[in-house]
């Protein structure tokens, strides 16, 4: 092998570590899953849920049930409405702010469902068992 193509076949190498890196890092930053479905991972520090071909991860921390729908790839969906609803039925009305659906946590027990409405009228609908934690993972709840 001469000198050059043994440099060609290091380059080719190096960059091929460099792609393989990609998708990974993409991953870790948060930003949307290339492959729909293969990136189940809480983003807010709650539970996440599968409802049809989108998800809901449902957050309750600092006194409040936060409901955070996405699509099929983990992209943020804004809702324009919905509410919470607690174990035994008490309903708790939710204010749509950006892509979360918020609510004040009045919850006497873990149980609790969010009904998300989409503005192309789907209304995504999930119950999980979240308990309250007091802290909020979120950094833009945080800020
Ligand atoms: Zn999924």
């Amino acid at each position: 092998m001469s000198s050059w193509k043994r440099l060609r076949t290091a380059g080719a190498v190096v960059l091929g570590a460099i792609l393989s890196l990609t998708p990974f890092l993409r991953y870790r930053w948060g930003a949307p899953h290339p492959t729909a479905h293969m990136d189940h991972e809480p983003r807010h520090g709650g539970v996440l849920g599968m409802v049809g071909d989108h998800h809901l991860e449902i957050v309750r921390a600092g006194g409040r049930v936060e409901c955070h729908p996405s699509d099929a790839h983990r992209l943020p969906i804004e809702p324009i409405g919905g509410r919470v609803e607690c174990e035994g039925g008490e309903v708790i009305a939710a204010a749509a702010g950006g892509s979360r659906l918020v609510a004040p946590d009045r919850c006497p027990t873990n149980e609790v469902t969010c009904h998300v409405l989409l503005n192309d009228g789907m209304t995504l609908r999930m119950s999980a068992a979240v308990p309250p934690s007091a802290f909020i993972k979120d950094e833009t709840a945080a800020r």
